[in-house]
């Protein structure tokens, strides 16, 4: 099974939008109001009542996020992050890196327990995923370091080549 846990990190193949956790976060564009990839496939699965709770938070900046009800979702809320668009250029990781911590600082002032990220901005925004994975286990690591909660963290990856990767280097960070 493509699966694998180190400490308070899982790592899994999957479809997030079917995960029971207290939050998944949302690949989102900066208008929150709906997109492709996992943006559509999180609106599809929790119904219209969360692009109309969405429509009242006014957008997201690049590198910040915002929580919502999961609605017709196994979870309970949702967090919107908005990925930097991949362009080579030197602030890009510090907005990725940002995308994480804010949506762990937001579960964490909500009390939650669990909480289940995608590999944003590693599909349409174009960002190279082994440096996607890179600052997104880094950031989480140092997050859980310094936290209790989110009590467990897991990474969902739609593909087992991304998979391969995030496990290559949980494995080499955490040995
Ligand atoms: P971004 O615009 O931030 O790049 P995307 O939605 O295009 O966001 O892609 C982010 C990652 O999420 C990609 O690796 C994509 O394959 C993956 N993805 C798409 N649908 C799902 C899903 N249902 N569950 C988990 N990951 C998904």
């Amino acid at each position: 099974m493509m699966r694998e846990t180190f400490g308070r990190i899982e790592l899994l193949v999957g479809d997030i939008t079917r995960l029971e956790v207290d939050a998944i976060v949302n690949a989102a564009n900066r208008s929150l109001l709906g997109g492709g990839g996992v943006d559509g496939a999180i609106h599809r699965a929790a119904g219209p009542r969360l692009v109309e709770e969405c429509r009242s938070l006014n957008g997201c900046e690049t590198g910040d996020a915002k929580i919502t009800d999961g609605y017709d979702l196994p979870a309970r809320h949702v967090i919107h992050t908005v990925g930097p668009v991949y362009r080579g250029r030197p602030n890009d990781p510090k907005l990725l890196a940002s995308c994480y911590r804010t949506s762990l600082e937001l579960a964490r002032q909500h009390g939650l327990t669990s909480v289940a990220f995608p590999a944003i901005s590693c599909g349409i925004y174009g960002y190279p995923v082994e440096r996607g994975c890179r600052i997104a286990v880094d950031t989480v690591r140092a997050f859980l370091d310094d936290n209790d909660l989110p009590e467990k963290v897991m990474f969902v990856l739609f593909s087992e080549d991304f998979f391969h990767i995030y496990r290559e280097y949980l494995r080499k960070v955490t040995s």
